[in-house]
């Protein structure tokens, strides 16, 4: 019988700081075959044949769940794999990874794409994962069959990928996508930059952080935003914009909610607690599409945060090799213009963030809003994810809110030791992850599960 299969041990688990959705309060909280049995008063569970685990101060959260990772495999396994990944996720305290449909090859958009990787992925996930479908031009007749086989929804850019495979769609590539979507009763979730405003900004490539932020300027997010939901508007489809980079869409999207669009928005770890201002020259670890602007941008996106703009934080971890990122200190040119776009980050979200939100006055309830609640809302899975609640799965984190390390690249599991948090001090150890009541141990054999849209 697999692990995933076989009988889990009763525990309790008790905390002085059990993350709850109406709050933190001291618990013992009882598993059983995998899913959360009870929640009792602190010390009140009578253990009997179970296994206790007192957690003292540590807090105990629900398990992470998030749902923009570009896991690559197949095809562009070197740049990362599920093994890798899905480690990396859950020393992060990540216990549920939905799986991006491009930068592997195939790409997901077709049904034996979607196949293809789940073959792959059996028997290497030590997190429970799920898959988003594609929609590129001319694949909408395929949009039906993976949403019967289980996708969580469909993506599509509004501006070209950065791979050949997976072109972006415009007009009525656009309209045909969201018509079919808003049929079928799909989430359609879209990387929204527009390629006008893009051409027209100014390019000078080289290793000035400056001058690649002036070529990806906000209006390519605002107008693509503004086009989007016109689009969303006629055809009636449920759209949800990809890592929001520039507070300029935000009242695009307050209006679209007045006016009764199903918009909803997600930011990343990098946005929040990373900034224009101190990304080293060069340095293109730090580069990602839309790219990391201003402070005085990233306040107004920690100011939606608060009054519930945003849905979620995801990582959109999307790594490569070090050689493709044109790393100096690899020997690579630093060229901004050049170098692969995307962030490395999977196992550094939590504390990234909990580093930020503590100094700005917020709690590990919040962050676990903005971290598992929300994310494991958009993809429908309220109900076995995202909380510590009797009948959910026994997905948690036992995170140490004060313990304080520097990140050193090569000892996090994801494939490749970069990311732009090198070097830094952040405030938040995960100590343990369970994944349905049981521990996952990175070095031993994994048994995450495949998961599939319930609704
Ligand atoms: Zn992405």
């Amino acid at each position: 019988m697999p692990l995933s299969e076989q009988p889990v041990a009763t525990a309790v688990i008790r905390s002085r700081r059990v993350v709850l959705p109406d709050g933190e309060r001291p618990a013992d909280v009882l598993v059983r075959d995998g899913k959360i049995e009870q929640i009792a008063a602190h010390g009140s569970l009578l253990v009997g044949d179970a296994h206790l685990t007192d957690l003292g101060e540590v807090a105990l959260l629900p398990g992470l769940v998030d749902t923009h990772v570009h896991v690559n495999e197949p095809g562009r396994t070197e740049w990362e794999g599920f093994a890798t990944a899905t480690r990396a996720a859950a020393a992060g305290g990540v216990t549920t990874v939905i799986d991006m449909p491009l930068n592997s090859i195939p790409p997901t958009t077709t049904v034996d794409g979607l196949d293809a990787k789940r073959k792959i992925a059996e028997g290497q996930a030590w997190v429970d994962l799920g898959f988003w479908g594609g929609a590129i031009p001319g694949n909408t007749g395929d949009l039906e069959p993976l949403h019967e086989a289980g996708v969580f929804g469909f993506k599509s850019f509004l501006a070209p990928s950065g791979v050949d495979e997976f072109p972006h769609v415009e007009g009525a590539d656009l309209e045909a996508a969201l018509t079919e979507q808003a049929r079928i009763g799909a989430l359609a979730i879209i990387h929204a930059e527009d390629p006008a405003v893009l051409e027209a900004a100014p390019q000078r490539p080289g290793t000035h952080y400056r001058d690649f932020l002036a070529s990806r300027p906000d209006d390519a997010e605002s107008a693509a935003v503004a086009r989007l939901l016109d689009t969303a508007r006629r055809t009636g489809a449920r759209v949800h914009i990809l890592h929001v980079s520039s507070a300029a869409v935000l009242p695009l999207l307050a209006q679209a909610r007045a006016d009764g669009v199903q918009v909803t928005a997600e930011t990343c770890p990098h946005y929040l607690t990373l900034a224009a201002e101190e990304v080293p020259d060069g340095d293109t670890a730090f580069k990602c599409c839309p790219p990391i602007r201003d402070e005085s941008n990233r306040d107004l996106l920690w100011a939606a945060l608060a009054a519930g703009e945003f849905v979620a934080i995801v990582s959109d971890h999307s790594p490569s090799t070090p050689d493709l990122k044109l790393l100096q200190k690899y020997g690579g040119s630093g060229d901004f213009a050049k170098a692969w776009g995307g962030i490395a980050s999977l196992q550094l979200g939590l504390p990234a963030i909990w580093t930020e939100a503590r100094k700005r006055g917020h709690s590990l309830s919040d962050v676990v809003r903005w971290m598992s609640a929300g994310p494991a809302s958009l993809v429908g899975l309220t109900g076995t994810k995202g909380a510590i609640a009797v009948g959910h799965d026994a997905d948690l984190v036992a995170f140490d809110p004060d313990g304080v390390f520097s990140v050193d690249p090569d000892a996090l599991h994801h494939r490749n030791p970069v990311t732009p948090y090198a070097g830094k001090t952040l405030t938040g150890t995960v100590q343990t992850t369970w994944l349905r009541g049981r521990v996952v141990d990175v070095d031993a054999e994994p048994f995450g599960r495949q998961i599939l849209r319930t609704r």
